[in-house]
């Protein structure tokens, strides 16, 4: 390297060379101050403090000869932006020379033209200091990083020509341009070190980086230059020295903010921890901002190290360095590179709340037995468990990257992790999260919006916080309304996991309970009837045998709940006007009709409510209860219901939830509300629906072990079978298809008492591509199965 480049980088520092006298003459000419002057540390400028003769303290800065005048102005405009934008932040103020100008040009006696500027001083200690004595480092380091997000979020409106212009040194997006300096490392393991972070900044980092925020940025809020109070260490009192900023990434800002390491340090990431969730607590960062920090922030070590190194070995006695050459930084870069990229970001991402993703199979292995200690034996899906990370839309995705299909997931109807909602929830989270016992606009709208689409008689919501409290609740007010406490439900149904609701799912409990009787669920798929033939006279009778069962029992029924999508039979396909019938004989018996619409409300049938896409009157219908994907995932829970029954139950029984109602949800479900009306999704579920049996259907023409294909909008059956004439249901082919098609990365479930029917509930995500690619991989696991079967 030649020794103009040398120069030309700034590496030797040539600061302005005026005596003490000349500084003084300067203060008198332009701000006709006078006082005491005391030298201080800094790397290109020539820096004094000066306590006038009546006790002001300032800060008097002489640039560098190689400043440029549109650099001087930019750093100029953006403390005086600061001062606008965020006037508590404790930043020096340039206070202006007499002739009103933010710096003035001087010239030393060998010809160089240099800008003089005046700063306010801040007081405090630096932190630099404080931190070595500080009984809490790592609220320190948080205060640091918090501190230069407020510089960076009051600057991220600012814009200056000369922005590009400041190049300097320290440009962290440019180490790579240092790289002749490996030469001056004198240990051959320090070097290997720095060039495998600069060959990885050259392949990884800078072309991610690229891809991240960038604004005006400081840059440089190191501890050194954060002042902090003696009396506090953890309240910053004064970021100073602007000299560094730059048009930059708010990842390399982070980066610079976080070089906050001390000589005893041992674990830089827990420094690098503190300091970026103390920046995210300000200006949130985003995921791949998160994910580059540690390798940013080896680019920090690296250039620090090449060039104190360099300074330390062309100034021959470490003399021209204004940074100790302690070897600390060449530790922490060692200490960063063992602990390797995958551990960091998982440290750094839990540091700021994000999703840990991307883990080892011993990691995986921990985390199978630690579910096991501490939520003992809960079913997994698949017999080898799925670790998912993440979700996007139609899409699962694991801890190790692969991507699944979601086809069984009924809650997030919208899509996994949809953007609309999220933010919904993140915005009202972060206004105010409160109750119904406080007046609150969204509540109120997210209830007229309900029930707008509804009959009259549906003009109350009460909210909960779950599909199975929303059945509870709903069967506790028709027992009070009518007096009775006897319960009808299909045979095999599911309704909930509270004493009560347990009490009504046979499915669960495998038994029927005191003051609950079923009725046969329905199979018309096996039933010798033709559907459109059949008749509903035995459906009455079936429904007037379980009220007369119920009388003998000693009960009469308060209320039919029912899922009319029949979920935990198998979905069969009922005749038109079933479940008026059986509404019309409770209904006479003087029970009420509560529909549970946990599965299917809101959208999968083609319709908002899906008993009236079941072609159930609305008006039989006293109660509709709703969970699941109601808020797309967020737990809520509603009952819809008319005023008159619902006053009656709290002028006696006053029901309050603390989280029902809350506003976050409520915001939650109101997005839901505006997605599916904007996306018009009503008609996508038909439509897409319809396409997706049409395929199903043509597989059936291919493989006889598909029995039946029906459903409605997007909730699906097919139903295997092992003879197509006979009907038996295909046990262990289905429960071997469930897994097949997991490793061919599309997750479905079975129902049905004998798990052989598929049930395929996508989100209204999915479009032609992801029905497609189902239909594709069934193929495949089905061709697989049948050769299984044949040998
Ligand atoms: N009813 C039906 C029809 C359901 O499918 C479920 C959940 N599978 C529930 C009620 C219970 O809802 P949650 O799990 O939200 O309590």
């Amino acid at each position: 390297m030649s020794d103009d480049v040398i120069v030309g980088l700034g590496l030797v520092r040539q600061l302005p060379l005026f005596s003490e006298e000349d500084i003084r003459n300067q203060l008198r000419v332009f701000y006709s101050l006078e006082g005491s002057l005391v030298l201080l540390n800094s790397e290109r400028d020539l820096c004094y403090m000066l306590t006038t003769t009546d006790n002001n303290t300032f800060i008097f800065r002489v640039s560098n000869e190689k400043e440029l005048e549109g650099v001087i102005d930019f750093q100029s405009g953006a403390l005086a932006h600061i001062e606008v934008q965020a006037p508590l932040l404790p930043v020096p103020r340039i206070i202006l020379s007499s002739n009103n100008k933010l710096y003035e040009k001087v010239t030393c006696d060998l010809g160089r033209k240099h800008f003089v500027r005046l700063f306010s001083y801040l007081d405090g200690e630096v932190a630099q200091r404080a931190l070595t004595t500080s009984a809490n480092p790592s609220k320190l380091r948080f205060s640091l990083g918090a501190s230069t997000a407020r510089i960076a979020k009051s600057l991220r409106n600012f814009f200056h020509p000369c922005a590009q212009e400041n190049s300097h040194l320290w440009d962290l997006s440019r180490v790579t341009q240092l790289r002749g300096l490996t030469r001056y490392l004198g240990d051959a393991k320090l070097k290997r070190n720095c060039e495998a972070v600069l060959d990885a900044a050259e392949d990884y980092t800078y072309p991610a980086l690229e891809k991240c925020r960038h604004q005006i940025v400081h840059q440089d809020a190191h501890m050194g230059n954060v002042l902090v109070s003696p009396v506090d260490d953890t309240v910053v009192t004064g970021v100073i020295d602007f000299g560094d900023m730059l048009y930059g990434s708010i990842v390399a800002d982070v980066a610079a903010a976080a070089d906050c390491y001390l000589e005893g340090d041992s674990d830089p990431l827990a420094v690098l921890g503190a300091v970026c969730a103390g920046y995210d607590s300000v200006f949130p960062l985003e995921e791949e901002e998160i994910d580059l920090l540690y390798d940013v922030a080896l680019l920090r070590a690296v250039n620090t190290i090449l060039i104190i190194n360099a300074r330390d070995f062309l100034s021959g006695d470490g003399k021209d360095n204004h940074i100790d050459n302690s070897g600390k930084h060449a530790r922490m870069l060692a200490i960063l590179l063992e602990k390797g990229r995958a551990v960091a970001t998982a440290y750094l991402r839990r540091a700021c709340g994000f999703p840990v993703s991307a883990r080892g199979s011993s990691d995986l292995e921990n985390l199978k037995s630690k579910r096991l200690e501490n939520l003992g034996e809960i079913w997994h899906f698949y017999q080898e468990p799925l670790h998912i990370t993440r979700g996007e839309g139609a899409w699962l995705i694991s801890s190790c990257g692969s991507r699944y299909l979601d086809a069984y997931n009924n809650v997030p109807q919208l899509g996994h992790s949809h953007q609309y909602v999220v933010q919904a929830i993140a915005r009202q989270a972060s206004a105010l999260n409160t109750n119904t016992r406080y007046l609150c606009d969204v509540v109120a709208e997210y209830a007229d919006r309900l029930l707008s689409s509804l009959p009259s008689h549906f003009d109350s919501c009460i909210f909960v916080n779950s599909g199975s409290e929303a059945n509870d609740v709903a069967a506790n007010i028709a027992e009070v309304e009518t007096g009775r406490e006897g319960a009808i439900v299909m045979e095999d149904a599911y309704h909930g996991v509270t004493q009560r609701t347990m009490k009504l799912s046979p499915l669960t409990t495998g038994k029927t309970s005191a003051g609950v009787e079923t009725i046969p669920a329905p199979d018309y798929y096996r039933d010798t009837v033709l559907i459109e033939q059949a008749s509903l006279e035995p459906v009455g009778y079936s429904c007037r045998q379980a009220i007369a069962r119920l009388n003998e029992q000693g009960y009469r029924p308060a209320f039919f709940m029912v899922d009319t999508a029949l979920c935990s039979n198998g979905i069969p396909d009922v005749p038109e006007g079933y479940f008026d019938t059986l509404a019309d004989a409770i209904k006479e018996s003087g029970g009420m009709i509560i529909v549970d619409e946990v599965q299917t409300g809101l959208g999968r049938l083609g319709e908002l409510w899906g008993s009236k896409a079941r072609g159930m009157d609305l008006d039989k219908v006293d109660f509709i209860t709703l969970g699941k994907p109601v808020a797309n995932g967020h737990p809520l829970g509603v009952i819809l219901t008319n005023s008159k029954i619902w006053n009656r139950f709290n002028s006696k029984n006053e029901l309050f939830s603390t989280f029902g109602g809350n506003t976050v949800s409520c915001s939650a479900g109101l997005a839901v509300l505006d997605v599916i009306e904007r996306d018009d999704l009503l008609v996508k579920s038909i439509t897409l629906g319809e396409y997706f049996r049409e395929e199903l259907e043509k597989l059936a023409q291919r493989f006889p072990i598909i029995g039946e294909v029906r459903g409605q909008g997007l909730l699906i059956a097919v139903e295997l079978v092992v003879c197509r004439r006979k009907k038996f249901p295909a046990v262990s082919e289905a429960k071997n298809l469930v897994e097949k098609m997991r490793e061919k990365k599309v997750l479905v479930g079975s129902s049905g008492r004998y798990k052989n029917i598929l049930k395929l509930r996508p989100s209204l995500a999915w479009g032609k591509d992801e029905v497609d690619f189902f239909i594709g991989q069934l193929s495949e696991s089905l061709a697989e199965i049948s050769g299984e079967l044949s040998k």
